[in-house]
């Protein structure tokens, strides 16, 4: 149970860990707060966008779509490992999860297999879209790589979480395969060696 950072000491987190950072226009007061909560948070998300270029990417995570207006996420960790921060506060990046998911993450145990959609997940992560074209052949940069593993232990390291708090979406979601071309399991051992 955990009150979610201020955007000012979110920003801060994030430089401390070593972490190039852009503000994206007025990112800590672009939400979806008028939709639903926002905290208690448990975790981190990590994602792919599906996406090829970095000003695009970010700007669509920071707009989003017609059916899935933005922020789509709370930082986007492009190819040279920028972080663009584009949002604050509730975002649409974790949809529906498995509450079976949600306790084992606050437990800090092994994840179990994701195989329902029954619990609101924009409440309780920050969400990290890495851009990616996610078709298992588009490379991971180990800047890029360095970058998710750095901003996951600034948010766990802000909340006393171990690398269990960190997931990826597809093992919160059924049916979503991002993160794709590394596994949370290698990108989980790199946060708890950063934590030590
Ligand atoms: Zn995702």
């Amino acid at each position: 149970m955990a009150s979610p950072m201020s955007a000012g000491g979110f920003l801060a987190g994030l430089r401390a860990e070593g972490l190039t950072v852009v503000e994206v226009g007025d990112w800590e007061h672009h939400n979806r707060n008028h939709k639903g909560p926002w905290g208690p948070v448990h975790g981190v998300m990590i994602h792919h966008t599906v996406t090829k270029g970095s000003e695009r990417t970010v700007r669509l995570c920071r707009d989003g779509y017609a059916d899935l207006p933005g922020p789509l996420c709370h930082g986007v960790i492009t190819k040279d490992g920028t972080v663009h921060l584009v949002g604050y506060g509730r975002a649409n990046h974790a949809g529906l999860g498995d509450d079976d998911v949600l306790r084992a993450v606050i437990a800090e145990k092994a994840l179990p297999h994701d195989n329902e959609a029954n619990t609101d997940g924009n409440r309780h992560f920050y969400g990290f879209e890495c851009e990616n074209l996610g078709d298992g052949r588009d490379p991971w940069p180990e800047a890029q790589l360095d970058a998710i593993e750095r901003a996951a232990a600034a948010i766990c390291r802000h909340h006393g979480w171990t690398e269990r708090s960190v997931i990826g979406h597809l093992e919160w979601q059924p049916g979503k395969v991002d993160p794709r071309g590394f596994t949370m399991a290698s990108m989980r051992k790199r946060i708890r060696d950063r934590l030590k």
